[in-house]
């Protein structure tokens, strides 16, 4: 049973049972009602269901608490005794209410909305005569029956359907009566009427009932619908892609109608309180007149940008700007509202903070507090962290952009550059984005590390819908080719931080071809399309893609700072990030060219240099495959010999690249085997090389070959069997350490070790290191400083830390391994099963992307405990690739690890990350000082 036996929160006439810090209880859109209306905006009166009786429906078989009668009986009488109208009334102008569902975080185009509710056969006839206004009355009627024949009953598109059976209807009767499309505005009363007969035709043939009458009966069913929809696939879809917990459950908000269709002196629209694409300070939206609020969103009609409102309707503009106003002063943020104009007042439906770009969300946050609306310390927690990667995102070459033809033009809903083969419909687009990439050639597309990618994919529609999530995701880019900037595909997009193109409606759709036509040109599926989400341009082809001004300025060295303002403001976050974070940043770099760029990202050293990857360059793989292949020491001693310059050279790069930053230089670690060729090809051209018959190179593969090499002689154990390899590698870092110190450059070594599980093992690497040190310093005559530690990777490890920490001066934690090894899953095979097990909730997020906490997370806990039992402060941090996801660099701050370590691009996530990890122990404290912080910082 829930805890409360309250389930009904009333809102309007300027007062509320709730307020805006309620969303747990009433979600997102009832805590912010309640909050709008305390503050005396003119939102029509409503109550909200709570999220526990949805938790309740779910728990009792599909039932409402015994008490939500007699509460939802109460909440209808207190609205209609302030709107001074009845629900049901036959006689006069009858209540009409809205029915909507909100979570604690919005799921935009998530769940299921119905409007009009309460009008029936005898309803309507009231509603005409009330307010003498026909068209509009049955307008209304028709489009209730039609939302809830969809939301409730189910009458929806099938599996071999290309369109909603209502709009087929529709269409139908209009190419009956017009001979044409018209606008659904110029259909009349009569026309209206006819639909409804149809519709109601429609209701009952496919779901066997009548639609119903009585206006409770309604009302419930539609409660029922939203409670039901929190248990929808697309709404499942969205929760797992945003980690949205099903446990926190749907309120159901039930609000007075207001009415944006009836007539030309009245509209709907939504609107932000500043630009949520680029972040500019201006009046954003957009409306329909003589519309309900779903028009402008269903991306049907275009709507028009609200600053036309001001010459259409400059009083109701006057007022909506001055809400705008006081939304953004009492809310502190910028807001995304929904707004009716009814015969010229305006009325609030909806107040929720606005989803925003990275780059938006950077301008907001910088702006507001130069205007002294939030404090640097806020602003830092207004930059959503897993964004960030946005802005570092590739843009279209400056001349091929220039050269290219646009094909089409539409709005710029969601920025950055995107090319891609495009699809016209999700599925396709899913599956295509699956499949490997091919030139025309039929050979494979290679990235610059030689790695086969997959197609890049565009999704073009006329309008998406939530059903298009999953292609959506898929793809690289969306493009439509009707709606607006606040359309589903706009939405979903921006906060996917998805290219998108909106509205672009020189495009002809042929779904049944497949094929596009822009221009004069038809395009079939597959063809390359390029999308500027920034500019909201359309190419054809495919077109190069530049970096961002952030990587131009700090990578490529190729644009003054001072000339973009976006590398400007990003500094200032850095910066800022700077200021609180404890927890420190490093990177995973193997070469000099990647450690330089994670510095210029403000990484505080190298977290993590795989020295392996360092062996499959150049000639260096066949010393390499020459030392594997020896029979004696001697022999790999000669081999390993060869090796020695190359190594020195990468470290001596590396150490120059840091100029004094510690760099953490990790032993061999994967199994030798991976080293050799496998290809009966490859392998008669090394035995060529080498002058070994061919059939020496395959016994050794062979006897090389493991059942679980993940778990085989890799890490420590092949430096253990095989000292001389680690006695190489030590040698290497340490006569390097002495070449770069004597040139002047400060250098701070820390030899890691992989794959510890005893300390016995790490005792014995450490001697060896030691030993090489003592006899490079002996030769140079030269003081080197450096450290010994260990990766924690494996569970034994972490649980005998108390022991290792005897002999290893710092810890790594090694998460990718300790992953796989805690979970029994194979990190390279786990693809197999994860989606399935996400689908199923068996686990919430991919561990091996987020750190599973309550898993993982307690061996960490266990190793940083008794690591710190033997060596009280001892350095600990972590390498794997959950170093740069937010939520696991937050468990990491919580843990008190001194550092996490990731790629150098992420190198800003992990940062901003860490730094909003450090404000959350704040909370209470009094922030301080914003005014000072953003001068001296830019
Ligand atoms: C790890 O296991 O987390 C790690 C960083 O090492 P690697 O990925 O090289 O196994
Ligand atoms: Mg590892």
């Amino acid at each position: 049973m829930a805890k409360s036996a309250k389930y009904v929160y009333l809102f309007g006439n300027k007062k509320a049972d709730g307020h805006g810090g309620m969303k747990p209880l009433l979600g997102g859109k009832g805590a912010n009602l309640a909050e709008m209306s305390r503050i005396g905006l003119p939102v029509p009166p409503g109550f909200t269901i709570t999220t526990e009786v949805c938790t309740y429906y779910y728990e009792n078989k599909k039932t409402y608490p015994k008490v939500l009668d007699a509460q939802a009986r109460e909440g209808v009488a207190a609205i209609e005794k302030i709107m001074g109208t009845k629900f049901g009334d036959t006689k006069a102008m009858p209540l009409l209410v809205s029915v909507r569902s909100g979570a604690r975080d919005s799921m935009p185009g998530m769940m299921d909305t119905i409007l009009n509710l309460g009008l029936n056969d005898k309803t309507v006839l009231a509603l005409v005569a009330a307010t003498k206004n026909e068209r509009f009355a049955w307008d209304c009627y028709r489009r209730f029956v039609q939302m809830y024949g969809d939301v409730v009953m189910g009458v929806q598109k099938g599996k071999n359907e290309d369109h909603e059976p209502f709009e087929v209807v529709i269409h139908g009767f209009k190419h009956e009566k017009y001979h044409s499309d018209i606008e659904d505005s110029k259909l009349t009363a009569a026309d209206q009427q006819e639909l409804l007969l149809r519709f109601k035709a429609l209701i009952k043939e496919r779901t066997g009932t009548e639609f119903p009458q009585d206006p409770w009966k309604q009302l419930w069913g539609a409660a029922g619908a939203v409670f039901g929809s929190w248990m929808n696939d697309r709404a499942i879809v969205y929760r797992r892609k945003y980690g949205i917990p099903t446990e926190w459950g749907t309120a159901v908000s039930v609000q007075a109608m207001v009415y944006g269709n009836t007539g030309d002196n009245s509209g709907s629209g939504v609107a932000f309180t500043r630009n949520p694409a680029n972040g500019t300070k201006e009046f954003y939206g957009e409306f329909l007149i003589n519309a309900q609020g779903e028009d402008v969103v269903a991306g049907v009609r275009t709507p028009e940008p609200v600053a036309q409102l001001d010459k259409q309707m400059p009083a109701a503009y006057k007022e909506l700007d001055n809400i705008r106003k006081t939304l953004e002063t009492h809310f502190k943020d910028v807001q995304d509202f929904e707004f009716t104009i009814q015969d010229g007042k305006v009325f609030m439906l909806q107040t929720r903070n606005g989803k925003r770009t990275a780059m938006a969300a950077l301008k907001f946050s910088m702006d507001m507090v130069d205007e002294k609306l939030i404090d640097w310390k806020t602003a830092i927690k207004r930059n959503p962290a897993d964004q960030l990667e946005q802005l570092l995102a590739p843009i279209f070459d400056v001349k091929a952009e220039k050269a290219a033809r646009v094909i089409a033009k539409g709005l710029p809903a969601g920025p950055g550059a995107a090319s891609g083969k495009f699809y016209l419909n999700a599925d396709r687009a899913d599956a295509a984005a699956k499949e490997w990439w091919m030139d025309d050639k039929g050979q494979f597309v290679l990235n610059k590390h030689g790695d086969k990618l997959k197609q890049p994919v565009l999704l073009v529609r006329n309008e998406t819908t939530p059903e298009d999530l999953r292609g959506m995701i898929a793809s690289e880019g969306i493009l439509t080719a009707k709606g607006g900037v606040s359309s589903h595909a706009a939405l979903v997009a921006r906060q996917m931080g998805k290219v998108c193109v909106c509205g672009a409606g020189a495009l002809q759709i042929d779904y049944a071809t497949k094929t596009l036509t822009a221009d004069g040109v038809t395009y079939k599926e597959g063809d390359f399309l390029s999308i500027n989400g920034t500019l909201g341009n359309v190419y054809a082809g495919q077109l190069p893609t530049a970096e961002s001004e952030i990587i131009q300025v700090l990578v490529q060295k190729s644009l003054d700072g001072k000339k973009s303002d976006t590398y400007t403001k990003f500094a200032t976050l850095m910066n800022w990030c700077s200021k609180v974070t404890k927890l420190q940043v490093r990177t995973n770099a193997d070469t000099p060219e990647q450690a330089e760029e994670a510095v210029a990202f403000g990484a505080t050293g190298i977290g993590l240099t795989r020295t392996e990857h360092m062996f499959f360059e150049g000639n260096r793989i066949d010393a390499m495959r020459e030392m594997i292949l020896a029979d004696s020491v001697a022999d790999r001693k000669a081999a390993l010999a060869k090796l020695l310059p190359y190594q020195k050279g990468d470290f001596v790069g590396i150490f120059k690249a840091l100029k004094g930053l510690p760099a953490t230089i990790r032993f061999l670690d994967p199994p030798l085997h991976e080293f050799l060729p496998h290809e009966d090809a490859a392998q008669q051209d090394l035995a060529k090389k080498m002058g070994v018959p061919v059939e020496k190179i395959k016994q050794r593969v062979k006897e090389l070959h493991e059942f679980n090499p993940m778990l085989g002689f890799r890490g420590c154990r092949l430096g253990i069997v095989h000292s001389e390899i680690s006695e190489m590698q030590a040698r290497a870092v340490f006569e390097a350490a002495a070449e770069v110190q004597k040139a002047g450059i400060k250098v701070k070594p820390e030899v890691m070790i992989p794959l510890v599980g005893f300390k016995r093992e790490l005792d014995l690497q450490v001697a060896v290191v030691h030993a090489a040190a003592k006899a490079v310093m002996a030769e140079q005559k030269v003081k080197l400083n450096y450290m010994v530690g260990t990766m924690i990777e494996i569970p034994r490890g972490a649980l005998t830390a108390d022991e290792i920490a005897q002999t290893a001066e710092f810890f790594s934690f090694g998460t990718n391994d300790l992953t796989q090894t805690c979970l029994g899953m194979s990190r390279d095979d786990s693809g197999s099963f994860l989606p399935s097990y996400a689908e199923l909730e068996i686990i919430k997020t991919n561990p091996f992307a987020s750190i599973d906490q309550s898993g993982v997370g307690q061996l960490m806990k266990i190793a940083v405990e008794k690591g710190n039992q033997s060596r009280p402060g001892m350095k600990m941090g972590i390498c794997g690739e959950h170093g740069g996801d937010p939520s696991s660099v937050r468990f990491c701050h919580k843990l008190g690890l001194n550092y996490v370590s990731c790629s150098p691009r992420r190198v800003p996530v992990a940062r901003l990350a860490a730094a909003q990890a450090a404000l959350e122990d704040e909370v209470g404290a009094k922030p301080k000082g914003a005014k000072k912080a953003s001068k001296a910082k830019r």
